[in-house]
């Protein structure tokens, strides 16, 4: 059977890796985010995660060459898959085009693209107070999704950690490039009547039961 292709759109901070987590294991969909992979690779200092930090720390996007390398491998190793997940890809219209190509050669196309709409009134709070686990990579908020025990996470029990880019001033570079951008990406895919709009401003269960109603 052919695998399923969702793509996650909507500003920094809109809660798509939160979401995106879920979907995945509730579904049993590959995921695929490129800012995870490529912070596993500034992690492990790899060629590419060198190169990548510089651009990330910036908010600016890395280099279309190595987010294209990440993809296509965890492509061609899940091919017999169900369903891919993507968060964070494709970026702009340009990452789109590459994304069909790749596509096409494993005969495959989007299906639907969950679009969660987050006013940007609301994603300094979210981005400022975001939490990370450095090892499974759940998201926290000090606020509105705490973790049980104070900077911990409650299924590894490490430290949490905030990202390098979660600063108000690069917070305010990342959102400007999505609206100039990736947002467009929402009107090409609507177009083509691909786009779930769902309200990323209700509770993350709210958000994920809505989610998994209409895919
Ligand atoms: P993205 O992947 O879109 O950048 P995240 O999933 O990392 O966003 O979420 C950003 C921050 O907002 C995190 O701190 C997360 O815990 C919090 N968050 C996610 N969804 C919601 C929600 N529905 N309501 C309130 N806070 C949320
Ligand atoms: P995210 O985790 O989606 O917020 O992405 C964090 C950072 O990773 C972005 O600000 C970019 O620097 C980089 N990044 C993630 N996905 C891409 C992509 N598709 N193209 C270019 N850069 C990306």
């Amino acid at each position: 059977m052919k695998s399923k292709i969702f793509i996650l759109i909507g500003p920094p901070g809109a809660g798509k890796g939160t979401q995106a987590k879920n979907i995945a294991v509730t579904k049993d969909f590959v995921l695929i985010s490129t800012g995870d992979l490529l912070r596993e690779n500034v992690e492990k200092k790899t060629e590419l995660g060198q190169i990548a930090k510089s651009y990330m720390d910036k908010g600016e996007f890395v280099p279309i060459e190595l987010v294209a390398k990440i993809i296509k491998t965890n492509i061609q190793q899940n091919l017999n898959k169900k369903g891919f997940l993507f968060d964070g890809f494709p970026r702009d219209l340009s990452q789109n085009v590459l994304l069909d190509e790749m596509l096409n050669e494993f005969n495959l196309e989007v299906d639907k693209v969950i679009y969660i709409d987050v006013k940007d009134e609301a994603i300094l709070d979210r981005l400022t107070n975001r939490r990370v686990c450095p090892k499974c990579k759940k998201v926290y908020h000090m606020k509105y999704n705490k973790p049980k025990n104070d900077e911990t996470c409650d299924d590894c029990g490490i430290p949490l950690i905030t990202r390098d880019d979660d600063k108000p001033e690069v917070i305010k570079n990342r959102l400007a490039t999505y609206h100039k951008v990736t947002h467009p990406l929402v009107e090409h895919f609507d177009k083509l009547g691909k786009v779930i709009r769902v309200n990323g401003e209700k509770s993350p269960k709210e958000v994920e039961t809505e989610i998994l109603s209409l895919i």
